[in-house]
């Protein structure tokens, strides 16, 4: 069987520059090496994911001029997920935790993708059978302490126990919604997924996904984690004079780009960005697939402005903070 790639937006808002171009390199990846590749809408998040939100995202990937060899919700899926939760339960290897944020932020051991990491406090609470689908408290799986080793397809490493890294994971959160991870990990395998294509800020977090793996006894995919874009962050700089950068999130969501740009120009301006064309080029994605290598796309973040009239600018490259900030990381 060929190489299944697969591109996991969250629906929990409009595509934004960062969006467009992790699409756009993971489609890349795939139809430049004859994978195959999917569009997940990760729609689980019950809060946030408004009404129209995934009809709005598939319509601008269309509109950009990407196509998918299947398009599923992950919301389809949930029957699925619960099979596999009953069996952990079954296994006793699930328990209920209540511990609130401050508290987990109280035991003081920072996590590599900025949060805290979970102590391990509600250990056994185990929940029974019969108990877990009605129970109100956030579910956790009770992970083996170990060294992961793991290295991502551009060189970089991040090794380390994902229990002193990050704690027990959250399997199903207090609102009843399958947590990102379990599920990630879970439709990946359904799906036959053996290529991981995403940005540099979900790094830190694959240790934790490999466990999930390991301990499912899924397969690892293959990762390759790409340059984000940054932007200025609004409080400027921070206490060293630094100019602190963010994610360009908040700034321009498509449905500003859509009115600044043809789908064409944007493709082009997108591209030029990470290094893949010139500046100026007008191009689909198609046009882009020949002539498509990593070496080729930028291995450092790249910081962009935005003005309505202007349209997106390119500022500078940088080692981006925002990013894979994480402890352990080295970057090859
Ligand atoms: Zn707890």
């Amino acid at each position: 069987m060929s190489a299944c790639g697969r591109f996991a937006p969250s629906t929990t808002g409009r595509a934004h520059p960062g969006t467009l171009l992790a699409a756009l390199l993971c489609w890349l990846d795939a139809r430049s090496s004859g994978a195959r590749v999917l569009l997940r809408l990760e729609d689980l998040d019950r809060e946030r994911t408004k009404p129209g939100h995934v009809e709005a995202m598939e319509r601008d990937l269309d509109w950009f001029g990407l196509d998918w060899d299947g398009r599923s919700r992950q919301s389809e899926n949930r029957e699925r997920h619960e099979e596999i939760l009953e069996r952990l339960v079954r296994e006793g290897r699930v328990y209920a935790c209540d511990c609130s944020r401050t508290r987990i932020r109280m035991a003081g051991r920072r996590a590599p993708d900025g949060g805290f990491a979970y102590p391990g406090t509600c250990r056994s609470q185990v929940v029974s059978p019969d108990r877990w689908r009605g129970c109100e408290r956030p579910l956790r799986l009770r992970i083996e302490s170990r060294e992961i080793e793991w290295s991502d397809e551009n060189g970089s490493t991040l090794s380390g126990d994902p229990v002193r890294l990050f704690g027990d994971p959250i399997l199903r959160r207090r609102d009843g919604a399958i947590a990102y991870h379990l599920a990630t990990v879970l439709d990946d395998a359904a799906a036959g997924v053996d290529r991981v294509v995403r940005g540099r800020d979900l790094m830190p977090v694959t240790i934790l996904q490999i466990a999930l793996q390991q301990d499912l006894g899924l397969a690892r995919p293959a990762y390759r984690h790409h340059c984000l874009f940054l932007e200025k962050a609004e409080a400027g700089s921070d206490a060293d004079g630094q100019t602190k950068l963010s994610k360009l999130h908040g700034a321009v969501d498509v449905a500003a780009l859509r009115e600044r740009y043809e789908a064409e120009a944007l493709c082009g301006a997108l591209a030029s960005f990470v290094g893949l064309v010139p500046a100026g080029t007008v191009c689909r994605p198609r046009d882009l697939i020949a002539d498509f290598d990593w070496s080729r796309v930028s291995k450092e973040d790249v910081v962009l402005a935005w003005d309505a009239r202007d349209g997106l600018r390119r500022e500078r490259a940088c080692e981006g903070e925002a990013g894979a900030g994480g402890a352990g990381i080295r970057r090859g």
